[in-house]
C-alpha cells in the first residue's frame, strides 16, 4: 500500500516548484506563484482519475471524514452508523461534530454488514458510513438500497482503498460523499493530507468554504472575501499537495504492482485448504493493498500470526487485539476519556458501548489476518515471502 516506497525525482520536482516560488499556501498570492497551483492541480487529477465531478483537498483523512459529514448537514445528536472494524478516525470525526457513532458488526467482507445496519436504524439516524478496509469494499448496492428506503446519506470512507472499483465506479464516488487519506502509509501519500469527493455541487461548494474558515473564495483579495458560513481550517499546504500530485499520476502503476504481488501470495495460500479469503461483493475489484484471509478459528489465527512474525514475515496484522482498528481495544471511547466535556446527548448515545458485544465481528476479525502488499518487493522477494507464509501457516494447522 505505501506510496512512500516509490518516492522519486517526480515528487522532488513538484516540491521544488513550490519552494522556488515560495508560496506554500494553496490560496491567493497569484502574482508570486509562477503559475503553480499544486493543490488545485491535484484536485483536478483526482477528479479525472476517480471519475467524479468535485474533489476538495484537506489536511488529513480524518478531516476529510469530518468535512464530509459537515457538508451533508450532520451534527449535534445525529446518529451515524459505522463499522466495528475501521480506524479510530471514524468515530473521532463523527464526535467532532457532536454526532453519535453507532457501531455495528462487520461480515465476511471485513466491512459493515447491511443486515446489522438495518437493525441499528433509529429516528435519529442520518447517515451510513461504510469503511472500505484493506483495499476492498462494503456491499454498496445493499447499503444504497437501505439509504433509499430510510432516506439516509451514504458517506464512503475509502481512505484505505483508493484505486478499487465497484461495478466500474471508483470507491468513494458511489455514495453521496467519499473520503480519502493521503497520510504517510496510504497508497498515495502527501505526507499528510486527505480529500473529499462528491458529484453534488452544493456539497462541493460547502466543502470548499468549510475547509477554509467559511471563506467564499470569490475575487482575488483574500482579506475582502465574505464568510457565508462558519468554517474551520482543514487546508492542505502546497508542499503536501505537490508530493501527492506526483504520486497520484502513478496510481495505475502502483495498483498494477500491488495486483501482481497480491496474486502471487494468494495463489500460494490457496493451496492450504484451511485458508479462505475475504468476500468481495459482486462487481467489486480490490485495490490489492492487502491480502486478507481467514483461518479456521481464533486460536489458529493467533498462532499463525505469531508464526509469521517468527518467520520474519512482516506487515501481517491480526486485528483482533489491535488498538487502532478494532472495537475491542477502544477503551478510551467506551469510557469517554475526553479532555473536555462531552455533550449529554453524545454521552447518552454512547452508553450502549458499555454492554454491547460484537460476536459476529469477533468471529470474522478473530479469524482474519491481513497482510500489507508492498510496492518495492522484487518478484524474488514475493516468491520467497509466499513460501515463508505457507510454511509458517502450515506449521500451526
Ligand atoms: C488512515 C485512515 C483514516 C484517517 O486518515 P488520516 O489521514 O491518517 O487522518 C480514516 N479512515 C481510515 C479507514 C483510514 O485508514
Amino acid at each position: 500500500m505505501p506510496g512512500f516506497e516509490f518516492f522519486s525525482d517526480l515528487e522532488r520536482q513538484e516540491v521544488q516548484d513550490v519552494l522556488d516560488s515560495g508560496i506554500l499556501m494553496r490560496y491567493g498570492f497569484d502574482a508570486m506563484r509562477n503559475g503553480h497551483w499544486k493543490a488545485k492541480e491535484l484536485e483536478i487529477e483526482l477528479q479525472k482519475k476517480l471519475g467524479v465531478k468535485y474533489a476538495q483537498l484537506v489536511s488529513s483523512g480524518t478531516a476529510a471524514v469530518s468535512v464530509s459529514l459537515a457538508i451533508a448537514g450532520i451534527g449535534a445528536g445525529d446518529e451515524v452508523i459505522m463499522p466495528t472494524f475501521t480506524f479510530v478516525a471514524s468515530f473521532e470525526a463523527i464526535m467532532m461534530l457532536g454526532a453519535i457513532p453507532v457501531l455495528v458488526d462487520i461480515d465476511d467482507t471485513l466491512t459493515i454488514d447491511p443486515e446489522a445496519v438495518k437493525a441499528a436504524i433509529t429516528p435519529k439516524t442520518k447517515a451510513i458510513m461504510p469503511v472500505h478496509m484493506c483495499g476492498s469494499m462494503a456491499n454498496l448496492e445493499a447499503l444504497q438500497g437501505i439509504c433509499n428506503t430510510h432516506n439516509l446519506l451514504l458517506i464512503e470512507d475509502a481512505c484505505q482503498a483508493i484505486g478499487a472499483t465497484y461495478k466500474g465506479k471508483a470507491l468513494g464516488t458511489i455514495g453521496d460523499v467519499g473520503c480519502f487519506s493521503f497520510d504517510f502509509v496510504k497508497t498515495i501519500t502527501c505526507g499528510e493530507g486527505g480529500a473529499v469527493v462528491t458529484n453534488n455541487q452544493d456539497y462541493a461548494l460547502s466543502a470548499d468554504h468549510y475547509s477554509d474558515h467559511g471563506h467564499d473564495h470569490v475575487g482575488n483579495d483574500r482579506g475582502a472575501e465574505s464568510h457565508p458560513i462558519l468554517g474551520y481550517n482543514f487546508r492542505i499546504s502546497e508542499l503536501n499537495a505537490a508530493v501527492g500530485l506526483a504520486q497520484v499520476k502513478r496510481l495505475p502503476e502502483f495498483i498494477n504492482i500491488q495486483k501482481k504481488h497480491y496474486s502471487i501470495l494468494r495463489e500460494a495460500l490457496s493451496e492450504l485448504p484451511q485458508v479462505s479469503f475475504r468476500a468481495i461483493p459482486e462487481g467489486g475489484e480490490e485495490s490489492y493493498a492487502f491480502l486478507s484471509f481467514f483461518l479456521p478459528d481464533l486460536e489458529t489465527a493467533q498462532k499463525a500470526s505469531a508464526a509469521l512474525k517468527e518467520a520474519g514475515v512482516d506487515g501481517c496484522f491480526h486485528y483482533y487485539d489491535n488498538n487502532w482498528h478494532y472495537v475491542r481495544k477502544w477503551e478510551h471511547l467506551k469510557d469517554l476519556k475526553s479532555l473536555y466535556p462531552i455533550s449529554a446527548e453524545v454521552k447518552e448515545g454512547l452508553k450502549y458501548l458499555q454492554t454491547k458485544t460484537f460476536t459476529q465481528s469477533d468471529h470474522y476479525i478473530g479469524r482474519n489476518i491481513s497482510c500489507l502488499i508492498k510496492l518495492s518487493w522484487t518478484e524474488q522477494d514475493v516468491k520467497e515471502r509466499a513460501q515463508n507464509m505457507v510454511k509458517a501457516i502450515s506449521s500451526v494447522l
